[in-house]
């Protein structure tokens, strides 16, 4: 499968506001950010979508990312407010970049059902 936009940036081939890194997880800010804060937390290894997610060996990894998330939210002011976390998945799911993602957003108050 092609590289995805989001492998570049790991590999440090195109830019990124990069707003946390760990051995093996990356933070950079959306381009194109839906909430004054809009920051995506991927993990370094590709995992194209949560379907490939398996419990028993990734609980880790998504427990740094979840780490990750709570902290940046934390380093950016939003924590107290309150904030939201998302995973798009596949095509029903709106997911644009196939490499998992969870898109942190805050900064405002957030509507529910989502569009
Ligand atoms: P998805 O729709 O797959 O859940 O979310 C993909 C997100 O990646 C979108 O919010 C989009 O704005 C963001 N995005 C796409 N390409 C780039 C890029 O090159 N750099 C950054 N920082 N974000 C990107």
């Amino acid at each position: 499968m092609a590289e995805t936009i989001f492998q570049k940036i790991i590999n440090k081939e195109i830019p990124a506001d990069i707003v946390y890194e760990s051995e093996n997880v990356l933070a950079f800010r959306d381009i194109n950010p839906k909430a004054p804060v809009h920051v995506l937390i991927i993990p370094k290894i590709e995992i194209p979508t949560v379907r490939e997610i398996i419990g028993s060996e990734h609980a880790a990894l998504l427990g740094e990312m979840y780490d990750a998330a709570n902290q940046i939210a934390i380093d950016e002011g939003i924590s107290d407010d309150g904030f939201r976390l998302v995973f798009n998945c596949g095509d029903n799911g709106g997911q644009e970049v196939y490499h998992i993602h969870m898109h942190l957003l805050g900064g405002r108050q957030m509507k529910w059902p989502p569009g």
